[in-house]
């Protein structure tokens, strides 16, 4: 078994009463993605918010690359190589697909903000932001004002300003929330491909993408993983079709 590229061991949040993450361990390995899913206030975003640096937890340890990284912020983990999406969009909606693409490389790579309009401009940033919206398809859209995107093209943007950062891995906050039929289909077939170049940690509802796209699924419930397993054990899981399929 490979050494994992990042992983969680016994991870515990409370907010006052409420244990939002109870004694979490799951970890994300090379080439593949992992799946979370679980019902609303399962304790996803928290877990993800733990996994990226947002939050500290309040026992348990996070490791990424073979480092503790307990302690360290998001902006400390990122330039390890740690890239995270969103839930809800964090574009800069008045700038253009290209401006928020190098902007968000100029954060990951700890650019000196003085430098940061040269970088607009020309040079090895730029390039990596240009190179990043053709991998997610946008290449044709760099001057466009993301406020005049579709939504599904945002959640695209937001890929490859998480690109932009050369990852050594992904964490996901359900890119396909909001995405109708085609636009799911566009995501699914670019995570399908992303995960040879960084590993996927995927936080998804839409139950057809995650059967369609994880090697492995862990199940959250009250704040606990219930389960782990490929796409075929969790289908059969009866705990997990009682909690969370609807049985
Ligand atoms: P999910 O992403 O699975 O819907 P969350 O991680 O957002 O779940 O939330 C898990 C639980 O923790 C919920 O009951 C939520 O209300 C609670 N919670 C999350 N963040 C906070 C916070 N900052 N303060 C208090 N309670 C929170
Ligand atoms: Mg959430």
């Amino acid at each position: 078994m490979p050494e994992p590229i990042l992983s969680a061991r016994g991870i515990t949040k409370s907010f006052g009463a409420l244990k939002a993450s109870d004694d979490i361990t799951l970890d994300l390995r090379a080439g593949e993605i992992h799946a979370v899913i679980g019902p609303n206030g399962a304790g996803k975003s928290t877990l993800i918010a733990q996994l990226c640096g947002g939050l500290a937890p309040d026992a348990g340890t996070v490791q990424f690359l073979g480092h503790d990284v307990t302690r360290e912020g998001t902006a400390a983990r990122a330039r390890r190589g740690l890239a995270r999406t969103f839930q809800i969009s964090a574009l800069a909606m008045e700038h253009s697909v290209i401006q928020n693409a190098t902007l968000g490389c100029v954060g990951a790579t700890g650019t000196p903000w003085r430098i940061v309009s040269r970088a607009l401009r020309r040079g090895p940033l730029r390039d990596r932001a240009e190179q990043a919206l053709a991998r997610v398809g946008l290449q044709d859209h760099a001057a466009t004002r993301v406020a005049d995107l579709s939504h599904g093209q945002r959640r695209q943007l937001e890929v490859a300003v998480a690109l932009t950062l050369q990852p050594k891995a992904f964490v996901m906050d359900e890119p396909m929330a909001g995405l109708g039929a085609e636009g799911s289909a566009q995501m699914t077939r670019l995570l399908h491909d992303l995960r040879h170049e960084a590993p996927i940690l995927l936080v998804e509802h839409d139950m057809d993408a995650v059967f369609a796209l994880a090697d492995r699924i862990s199940v959250l419930v009250y704040g606990q993983v219930i389960a782990t397993g490929t796409v075929d054990e969790i289908r059969a899981h009866p705990e997990v079709r009682a909690a969370y399929l609807g049985d």
